[in-house]
């Protein structure tokens, strides 16, 4: 049997399931900390950051659960969509806040009503630097949502990677799924990682819609931020990706029972292998569950250079897990 294993896989790991993007009473959530927490922790996850707008929510980790200080702060855009339009990035092991992140003023917004305030730094590579200076870990959060423009991106520098799925902005808008931002940044040889999130302000609505995975040798939040920091990981609105292996060119993959798993490459050199209604066939399925659907599959490309190539696995109720570029 072949051992390539693409990382974090065959590293012998734990694998700690993540809520990355919440928000409670502090912010606009309708949570106070302390419940969101014991709210997650029943739902069976291991960590949680709370991304406040603007603000530090610090709780301490407890045995069961371990939490990030965290927040979802804001830059002002050199290529905004529509006027006074900022983006913004969810921070992860902060100890501070500044005060004036130096940005425009007038994308600063102060919503008393709905408890949320956001300020800006000038761009996204000063908002990097910033956070790089806290011994930080950060994502762009929701690109589609924001309509935030590549170029942006493409000319920034220092985030970790990008909230490539947002669960709240899919069921609110239809805007969740930034893949296309992830594509293009890899395709222009970036190699940003993703991360999937509720984005959870009002737990009957969007708690669990979508989480992340890592995987870390001990559960501490040094091991979650330094997973965050590189890419051991992969994010899921359901399936589950075990393994990933490399044999020469191949890939195969081993997942929760699956109808269709897609290896992503630059252009339309992706290929995927399904079972029942499919794309064409590019590989063969090695292993199946009970009812016939994917659980180990072998794909093989049929373009050997590319630029980039990442995984995605998807689930007979049309659920997705991505992993990170391989
Ligand atoms: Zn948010």
């Amino acid at each position: 049997m072949n051992t390539d294993y693409v990382y974090p896989y065959g590293q012998g790991g734990e694998w700690l399931k993540c809520a990355l993007h919440t928000h409670s009473t502090v912010s606009d959530g309708t949570l106070s900390p302390t419940n969101l927490l014991r709210s997650y922790a029943e739902s069976g996850f291991d960590v949680v950051a709370i991304t406040d707008h603007w603000r530090l929510t610090e709780v301490p980790s407890t045995e069961s659960l371990i939490t990030l200080p965290s927040a979802e702060l804001g830059f002002d855009l050199k290529y905004p969509a529509y006027p006074t339009q900022s983006g913004e990035f969810l921070v992860y092991g902060i100890s501070d806040l500044p005060e004036d992140p130096g940005g425009n003023r007038a994308n600063w917004q102060f919503n008393e009503e709905e408890n949320w305030e956001a300020r800006t730094f000038p761009d996204i590579t000063t908002a990097m630097k910033w956070a790089d200076s806290q011994g930080a870990v950060s994502y762009i959060a929701h690109p589609y949502w924001n309509e935030l423009s590549i170029d942006d991106l493409l000319e920034s520098q220092g985030f970790a990677g990008i909230e490539v799925f947002n669960g709240s902005a899919e069921v609110e808008c239809g805007r969740g799924d930034s893949s296309t931002w992830w594509d293009v940044l890899l395709r222009n040889g970036r190699r940003p990682f993703g991360i999937g999130t509720d984005d959870q302000h009002y737990p009957l609505f969007e708690l669990g819609l979508a989480w992340t995975m890592v995987n870390v040798r001990e559960r501490t939040q040094a091991a979650v931020l330094d997973a965050l920091r590189t890419g051991a990981a992969y994010f899921s609105h359901g399936p589950e990706i075990h393994e990933i292996v490399r044999d020469g060119d191949a890939v195969e993959i081993a997942c929760s029972p699956a109808r269709s798993v897609i290896l992503h490459m630059e252009r339309e050199y992706g290929v995927s292998v399904s079972v029942g209604r499919g794309g064409r066939r590019n590989g063969r399925i090695l292993e199946t569950s009970p009812d016939g659907l994917i659980t180990r599959v072998r794909i093989e490309p049929n373009h050997p250079e590319s630029i980039y190539r990442r995984v995605s696995v998807i689930d007979s109720a049309g659920h997705r897990a991505w992993s990170n570029p391989i």
